[in-house]
């Protein structure tokens, strides 16, 4: 019924002609706004759509709704459509953040603004705002947990005394994703100095960006890198203590290597393995003791924000922004809005998932 009514008053609107410049009129009253998500592989990004989609709508604007398929020039031709279509703003969460050039160039040249969503458009002057999560902090949340599942650190983050040795191997996310290297580079900063005291060590010694990267996120990728990586440095009593993986579905692809190699029993336990996004799959994994700890990015805050940006800049408004540093798209910098990420595990799932009435107690059954 919600959908109804939001599409009636989308309908009511529609009448109103858009300016051409992208911004500063009434005129853009029930406008069209293009939204743009990478792939329905991962729960994140539906979850993320339909928000968009639905503050939107309640905002009286129509919008167009298009999913990439982890496929770039997929991407890239929807994206097109919507500039074509006349949409007024597009709302982008890339799968490729280099690819977009010649369609964020034709969308600035129809006046229509960009607003680049928790993955930064790159190599482009046409990117007006983006929207994320502090994703270095992710990073650095990521690594902390993982040093707290060790027993290194205890739930404070103050340093137990514990030093191991542990074995540890690290996982990155995909290289066109502007992303993968703020995750890595604040892992990686927060375990070297553990690292470097010989607290952790890392049996394969890959612990570069290139070696860790997982192409498109795909967990079979992961779960083949891991299965490789057991094979290679952990035959022979060589026990894996701890996984740094950067996003729920490479955990899992994790998780099911190291089961299919003999860990995940009382002899041998599964390591300390991370992860990010609280998907359902994962977030019943770690209550069942497998995955350690995942890092909760509220998608609704995410949504609600980009639509109020969409709605600024529709409005003549100019958007608030938190962060005029960080994100250089390696054409400018970036204004940006950021979200701060929290860590969930075992202890904190149902006040920080469930009381926050992102999952229902049943969708994590
Ligand atoms: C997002 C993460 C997500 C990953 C894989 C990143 O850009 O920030 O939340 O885990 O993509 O979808």
């Amino acid at each position: 019924a919600a959908l109804g009514i939001a599409i009636a008053l989308a309908g009511c609107s529609a009448g109103g002609r858009a300016s051409t410049d992208g911004g500063g009129s009434t005129d853009n009253k029930g406008a069209l706004v293009g939204v743009a998500m990478p792939t329905k592989v991962s729960e994140r990004w539906i979850k993320d759509g339909d928000a968009v989609k639905s503050d939107l709508e309640k905002a009286g604007y129509k919008v167009d709704l298009e999913y990439g398929d982890n496929k770039v020039q997929q991407q890239a031709q929807q994206v097109s459509n919507m500039i074509t279509k006349g949409a007024k703003v597009l709302i982008i969460a890339s799968i490729d953040g280099g690819a977009l050039s010649d369609q964020l160039d034709a969308a600035a040249k129809a006046g229509i603004k960009v607003i680049s969503y928790d993955r930064l458009l790159t190599g482009n002057k046409n990117v007006d705002y983006y929207v994320s999560f502090d994703n270095e902090k992710v990073g650095v949340d990521q690594a902390t947990s993982l040093l707290t599942g060790l027993g290194v650190l205890d739930d404070k983050g103050e340093k137990t005394g514990e030093k191991g040795p542990f074995n540890i191997e690290v996982f990155a996310g995909s290289l066109d994703d502007n992303n993968a290297s703020f995750f890595f580079n604040g892992a990686m900063k927060t375990l070297k100095p553990y690292l470097e005291d010989g607290t952790l060590k890392i049996q394969s010694g890959q612990d570069q960006l290139s070696q860790a990267a997982t192409q498109q996120w795909d967990p079979a990728t992961a779960k083949a890198r891991m299965q490789n990586l057991v094979a290679k440095s952990y035959s022979g009593g060589t026990t894996l203590d701890g996984v740094l993986s950067p996003y729920d579905g490479i955990s899992i692809g994790i998780i099911s290597a190291l089961q299919g190699a003999g860990y995940g029993t009382s002899d041998r336990p599964l390591p300390t393995v991370t992860g990010q996004d609280a998907e359902a799959a994962s977030v019943k994994s770690i209550i069942a003791g497998q995955q350690y700890s995942t890092i909760y990015k509220d998608t609704r805050k995410l949504a609600k924000q980009s639509v109020t940006m969409a709605e600024d800049l529709l409005t003549g408004k100019k958007p608030e922004v938190n962060d005029t540093k960080s994100y250089d798209n390696k054409v400018k910098v970036v204004p940006t809005f950021l979200f701060q990420p929290t860590v969930v595990t075992k202890d904190n799932y149902k006040e920080v998932l469930v009381d926050s009435g992102y999952y229902t107690e049943a969708d994590l059954k």
